[in-house]
C-alpha cells in the first residue's frame, strides 16, 4: 500500500491500555495513526515504535481533550503530517471514585470535563470535515457504568452515559452526511484503570463476571476496528458492551 492511500485514524488516549490497543490494531489494519495523550511521554513513545514496527505511520501528541485549543492544534498537527482523518476513536478518560456524599467538586468536574467534554471537544474537531468527505467512522468509548450505573462512580456513570446520549444524537445529525458514530462499552478490561479502584472493589466486581477473568484490551480494540472498517458500513447509533456478561 502507497502511503496516499492508507488511511487515518485519531485515537484519544492512545499511550496506554485501550487506546494504545487500539492504536496497534488499527496500525495491523493499514492505517497510519495520530494519538493525544496527557502526561506519559516514555508510554507514547513505546506505543509510536511499535506501530512503526507494524509498517504505519504513528504521531503522538501531547493534548488535553478537555481543551479544544489543544485538541484543534492536535488535529492541525495530524493533517498536515499524516492527511485527513477518517476514523476518531475517543479513549481518554479517568476515573475518580467517592460515594456522592463525599464526592469533591473537583472530582466531579475533573471527570466531566475529561470524559465528556473530552468527547465533544473531539468530534467537533473532526466530524466537520469526515462530513464535507462524506466518510467517516467515530468510535466513542462508555462503560457498563453509563449503562447500568456503578457505586462510588456516579461521576464516572455521568459521563458514560452522556457520552451514549451524545453519540446517538451525533449519529442522527452525520448520517447523510456517510459520517458513522458508534459506541463501545466496556466492563472489566485489564488495564491500568482498573488497577486505581481499591482491590476489594474490584475483586467484587469480577465476581460478577460470568466468564469469570478481566477483558484485554486487544479484545476490545478488535471490537473498535471492526466499527472503523466498512465491515460496519451499515452499523451507526449503535451501544456494543463488552463485559463478559457482568451484571452490575
Ligand atoms: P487507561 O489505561 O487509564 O489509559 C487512559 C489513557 O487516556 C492514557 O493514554 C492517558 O494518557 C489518557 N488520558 C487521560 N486523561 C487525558 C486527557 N485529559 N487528555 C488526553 N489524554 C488523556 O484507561 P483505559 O482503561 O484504557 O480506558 C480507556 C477508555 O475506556 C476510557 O474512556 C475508560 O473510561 C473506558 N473504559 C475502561 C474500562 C476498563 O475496565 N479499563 C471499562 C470501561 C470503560 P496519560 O498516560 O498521559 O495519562
Amino acid at each position: 500500500m502507497t502511503d496516499d492511500c492508507r488511511r487515518v485514524a485519531l485515537v484519544s488516549g492512545g499511550s496506554r491500555g485501550i487506546g494504545r490497543a487500539t492504536v496497534l490494531r488499527l496500525a495491523r489494519e493499514g492505517f497510519d495513526t495520530s494519538f493525544c495523550y496527557r502526561s506519559d511521554a516514555s508510554a507514547a513513545r513505546e506505543v509510536v515504535g511499535l506501530a512503526t514496527e507494524l509498517g504505519a505511520r504513528c504521531l503522538a501528541v501531547p493534548a488535553d481533550v478537555a481543551e479544544g485549543d489543544s485538541v484543534r492544534a492536535w488535529l492541525a498537527e495530524t493533517e498536515e503530517k499524516l492527511g485527513p482523518v477518517e476514523v476518531a476513536v475517543t479513549c481518554a478518560g479517568v476515573i475518580r471514585d467517592q460515594p456522592l456524599v463525599m464526592m469533591t467538586d473537583q472530582q466531579w468536574h475533573s471527570v466531566l470535563a475529561t470524559n465528556l467534554t473530552g468527547v465533544f471537544e473531539v468530534c467537533r474537531a473532526t466530524v466537520f470535515a469526515m462530513m464535507k468527505r462524506r466518510r467517516g467512522s467515530v468510535i466513542t468509548l462508555s462503560s457498563v457504568a453509563g449503562v447500568h450505573g456503578n457505586p462510588s462512580q456516579t461521576n464516572y456513570s455521568a459521563s458514560k452515559a452522556g457520552i451514549i446520549g451524545f453519540s446517538k444524537a451525533l449519529a442522527k445529525e452525520a448520517g447523510r452526511y456517510g459520517v458513522r458514530v458508534n459506541t463501545v462499552a466496556p466492563g472489566l478490561i485489564d488495564t491500568d484503570m482498573i488497577h486505581e479502584m481499591p482491590e476489594a472493589a474490584r475483586e467484587k466486581l469480577l465476581s460478577a463476571v460470568p466468564l469469570g477473568r478481566f477483558g484485554r484490551a486487544d479484545e476490545v480494540a478488535d471490537l473498535i476496528a471492526y466499527l472503523a472498517s466498512d465491515r460496519a458500513a451499515y452499523v451507526t447509533a449503535s451501544v456494543f458492551e463488552i463485559h463478559g456478561g457482568i451484571t452490575l
